[in-house]
């Protein structure tokens, strides 16, 4: 009677560790999986990374290569002048001790210590770092304004108004699309 049992129970035994064993397979090939793709999202930031620094002039850039350096939403901004919905920028109420770079390039841009609260929905600034920010004159939509672009890949930032605080009384409106905050 008892090696009846055990006849009758042996095949369900092999058929229970069997499925266990075929499940770790399968949650370990889930994981590799996994794991394949997380080295393949942190290797494509690297080499992004990577190209904004090894790029020595970015004049010539085609506008191919700016579409795999940006999203859409930051090439809308940076290479086609648009300007992000106020209130909605990752920055304007960013409020900690940092530099803000310039998200098409890595040029250092603004400083946290010139930063203030405008109201107006977007990051803005009482001062740029010096040689890193140009102001362009914008006659466009009927308005006559003065556009602020990265000196060094000419993305565009935003625009400079003389309604801002001292002691400049400037306001560089930017969005923060075209940013990049490095936390000191
Ligand atoms: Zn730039």
């Amino acid at each position: 009677m008892k090696q009846l049992v055990i006849l009758i129970l042996t095949p369900f035994f092999i058929h229970c560790s069997q499925s266990i064993s075929t499940g770790n397979v399968e949650k370990e090939q889930a994981l590799s999986e996994l794991e394949l793709a997380t080295n393949e999202t942190s290797e494509s930031v690297v080499s992004i990374e990577f190209q904004k620094d090894s790029i020595k002039d970015y004049s010539n850039l085609s506008e191919e290569t700016w579409k795999q350096i940006l999203t859409d939403e930051e090439y809308k901004i940076l290479r086609n002048k648009g300007t992000e919905r106020a209130f909605t920028g990752a920055y304007n109420n960013n409020k900690k001790s940092g530099i803000y770079a310039c998200k098409g390039c890595n040029t250092k841009l603004f400083s946290s210590d010139t930063k203030f609260d405008s109201g107006t929905g977007w990051p803005s600034f009482y001062d740029k770092i010096k040689g890193n920010v140009e102001d362009v004159a914008d006659n466009s939509y009927g308005m006559q304004r003065v556009e602020v672009v990265c000196n060094t890949c000419k993305g565009h930032l935003g625009h400079v108004f003389n309604d801002g605080p001292k002691p400049t009384s400037l306001r560089y409106c930017i969005n923060s699309l075209s940013l990049d905050f490095k936390e000191h």
